[in-house]
């Protein structure tokens, strides 16, 4: 599939059937294939034929031939399907360095150290040795511990980020530089995980990861570029023409603004910039110190005014109220399996009026709610938005919103609220089944991203794969939306969650 989504990487525009009166100039035709018009009356037809960036003529491969010019390009697509190029809600560019241990898919100790030896061994010369993409069931009764790491790499720090980024695990080495002990107390937002000793195990969730980050030499501006366009690269042949990110910084813009003065940019972007300009995307111990006043947002105002596409285009902002159910950070109305509820990162009345305020400025709000009570909360934020303001339409949003309150599904709709949801979420993997669920309990568990809760609810909801977390496949994503099976083939059964 990824060849044929390979022959479609077309910029999307509005397809005329045949035939324009007045033919464009046709760069290129594309026949004997199988294209997906969207189009009801017509769903599919065999040819396409584009204009520089539009598509300007759908029908039959003799149809579409007769427009051909002497200098037009023409692609046999030997009966190749085509389909529009996906836009994903919710990724992370410029993504992880090029350079880094790759442990997606390590779902046991042996082959997560076997990867992190084997690179150990091939960069000797290599001041940190970092990788990313754990799951909890890489270990042993699904606990990180730095000896598991300390085994395979002990003569200079290592430090690996767990899948989704919340949480991280660090080897002796890496504790030592950052001066962690047992003595460390837990930031704000953040925990040190403990043995029964009181011993740091390594294990750093949320903000505790930055005592660790904060010494690891970061890429340099062109390091970061060159895995910037070749994150573009694999996005694009995956089909992608579109990205909303989650995140932004100034250096990110950079990032952007180079690759389009360059003339490589592969993707039209959208961002999200940080809720908090100073504090990024919740206060510091839960707790606003100085409300946010429009004159502290009038930068963001200056990239919507001056980014406004097609290619790079601002007017979103991000937040986070929760963390995740893995690391037990999501916030819940009932405790987990094993205790707890969570850490909600706003005070609610703080998280209204800082809603309200970018809600007042026409920015579209995206808020990471990941338990049943944070979604509760956002969903209480934007109604207090609009009601305070009497504005509509703003189409703000809930990333994630994994674990829902059922009673809550109905406000999406009533609101206008767009879930955004991560098909690969719901991978049913060693994590997802022995952790995941595990947490939630079997009530939870059963309608935990179940995303036909949102379209029953008649919610619109928007997927995208919080890409690095997991791979910005569109097509991966959607085979798991639809079997809800890893992409092993595993569990054999079909898992119906509703
Ligand atoms: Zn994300």
């Amino acid at each position: 599939m990824t060849i044929e989504a390979l022959a479609v990487a077309l910029l999307l525009a509005v397809g005329t059937l045949l035939a324009p009166a007045d033919p464009p100039d046709v760069d290129r035709i594309f026949v004997n294939g199988r294209v997906w018009t969207g189009d009801d009356a017509r769903p599919s037809a065999e040819a396409l034929a584009t204009s520089r960036d539009k598509i300007v003529a759908v029908g039959s491969t003799v149809e579409v031939r007769a427009l051909a010019s002497a200098d037009t390009v023409v692609v046999d697509l030997h009966g190749r399907r085509v389909v529009p190029g996906f836009n994903d809600a919710h990724l992370h560019f410029p993504g992880p360095p090029v350079n880094v241990v790759d442990l997606a898919g390590a779902d046991s100790l042996a082959e997560l150290q076997r990867r992190m030896a084997d690179f150990a061994k091939a960069h000797a010369a290599t001041r940190w040795v970092i990788g990313r993409g754990w799951g909890y069931s890489a270990f042993p009764n699904g606990k990180p511990d730095k000896k598991y790491l300390d085994a395979v790499v002990s003569d200079r720090p290592a430090y690996i980020s767990e899948r989704d980024g919340h949480m991280g695990l660090a080897n002796s080495r890496a504790l030592a530089v950052a001066g962690i002990s047992r003595a460390t107390p837990d930031p704000p937002n953040g925990r040190l995980v403990r043995d029964v000793n009181g011993e740091p195990t390594g294990e750093l969730q949320e903000s505790a990861q930055d005592l660790v980050d904060s010494h690891i030499p970061p890429s340099s501006f062109d390091e970061t570029y060159a895995a910037f366009k070749q994150h573009m690269d694999e996005a694009a042949s995956y089909g992608l023409t579109s990205v909303q990110n989650a995140s932004w910084s100034p250096r990110d813009q950079r990032l952007a603004e180079r690759a389009q003065s360059e003339g490589v940019l592969k993707l039209r972007f959208r961002f999200a910039v940080p809720i908090l300009p100073k504090d990024g995307g919740a206060p510091e111990g839960h707790v606003l110190k100085t409300p946010l006043t429009s004159a502290d947002i009038a930068n963001y105002r200056e990239l919507r005014d001056t980014f406004k596409g097609p290619m790079l285009n601002h007017g979103a902002i991000k937040g986070f109220l929760d963390g995740t159910v893995d690391a037990r950070t999501a916030a819940m109305f009932e405790p987990y399996v094993g205790g707890g509820t969570g850490i909600p990162f706003w005070d609610q009345a703080d998280l209204n009026t800082t809603v309200a305020l970018y809600d007042r400025e026409g920015f579209q709000v995206l808020l990471h709610a990941v338990g049943d009570k944070a979604i509760h909360m956002a969903l209480d934020a934007y109604e207090y938005a609009a009601k305070t303001n009497g504005t509509s339409g703003r189409r703000h949003r809930i990333e994630h919103v994994e674990v829902p309150a059922l009673a809550d599904l109905p406000r999406f709709k009533q609101l206008g609220v767009i879930a955004v949801t991560q098909p690969m979420f719901a991978s049913p993997d060693a994590t997802t089944l022995g952790n995941f669920a595990v947490l939630l309990g079997p009530a939870r568990a059963s309608h935990a991203d179940a995303f036909r809760v949102f379209d029953d609810a008649g919610a619109v909801q928007a997927f995208g794969s919080d890409w690095p977390v997991f791979t910005d496949e569109p097509l991966a994503a959607i085979y798991c939306a639809v079997t809800r099976m890893t992409p092993a083939g595993t569990p054999a059964s079909i898992q119906h969650c509703t």
